[in-house]
């Protein structure tokens, strides 16, 4: 496996490999790496001759109050878990040559970012689509793969994606879980036991509208007014930022649940902001 920091030898080899022939997925992550990184990996292996993986926590994602600084960082074990998972380069730049002094060009998804997470965090898509497209052009990959967990993310990565005309073919897997339901995330290491375990009301509110919409309850003020009782119930001290039944490429709100809704839910819990979802 092989370490990249410099974002001039980065586009030099990867354009050396499609010289080659092969063919390049990249996996952009901010590090910390969990199963649901290494499922990534793996996915990306599968529909390319090398993975990049790249590791860059990115400041411009960040709001003003945000996580920043105490962000949780391990290089060491992200390499070991890279190369476990069958990743084959980690990209890690520096933040000064992302943004070198005077930077001032950003890519903004109009709509699509302003919805959902785009209220609560009003600058981050733009932060997110920005170091995602400076990716793009420095590693030049023919597969990009994102994770469901960040549907928004991922939605608002396609549009730009298409938008910009980038030749790279977008996969989204699927949202990987521990035992208990809770959606792997860097940031479940803020919790204690007993915070970790209220954690888990996201997923079984989730899991209530789901078996509500099986039953043949579709009414979204119904599905949303039980799962806030959920969370409740789990979790007191919880704070729902949103709960949203929408089109899963529109991100447009429905009233009711179809094949074609997705939920999903932020809520803060001992000052950690967790998100998740679920299509029924
Ligand atoms: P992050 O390091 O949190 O920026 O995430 C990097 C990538 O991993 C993003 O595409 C995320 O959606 C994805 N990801 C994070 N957590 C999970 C998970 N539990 N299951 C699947 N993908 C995930």
């Amino acid at each position: 496996m092989q370490t990249i920091r410099s974002i001039t030898k980065m586009p030099k080899v990867s354009r050396q490999l499609a010289a080659r022939g092969k063919t390049i997925a990249l996996v952009p992550t901010m590090g910390y790496l969990h199963e649901g990184h290494a499922a990534l990996i793996k996915r990306a292996k599968k529909s390319a001759d090398v993975v990049i993986v790249s590791i860059f926590v990115n400041p411009k994602q960040f709001g003003p109050k945000e996580d920043y600084k105490k962000y949780p960082r391990d290089e060491k074990k992200d390499m070991a878990r890279i190369k476990k998972a069958g990743g084959d380069i980690v990209f890690i730049p520096k933040a000064i040559d992302i943004y070198p002094d005077n930077f001032q060009t950003y890519v903004t998804v109009e709509k699509l970012s302003k919805t959902l997470e785009g209220k609560s965090r009003p600058q981050h898509f733009r932060g997110v689509t920005t170091v995602v497209a400076k990716l793009f052009n420095i590693t030049r990959p023919d597969v990009a793969v994102f994770g469901a967990k960040d549907f928004q993310q991922a939605i608002v990565l396609k549009q730009m994606t298409k938008d910009l005309g980038y030749p790279i073919k977008f996969v989204i897997a699927p949202t990987v879980r521990e035992k208990d339901g809770l959606a792997m995330s860097s940031r479940n290491r803020y919790f204690t036991a007993e915070q970790r375990h209220q954690a888990c009301c996201l997923y079984y509110a989730l899991g209530t509208a789901r078996e509500m919409v099986k039953s043949g309850i579709k009414d979204v003020r119904a599905l949303k007014s039980e799962m806030r009782a959920v969370i409740k119930a789990t979790s007191p001290k919880a704070k729902i930022d949103y709960i949203a039944f929408t089109e899963f490429d529109s991100l447009k709100p429905v009233s009711k649940a179809s094949k074609s809704t997705i939920c999903s839910l932020a809520v803060r819990l001992h000052n950690v902001r967790l998100i998740d979802n679920m299509r029924f």
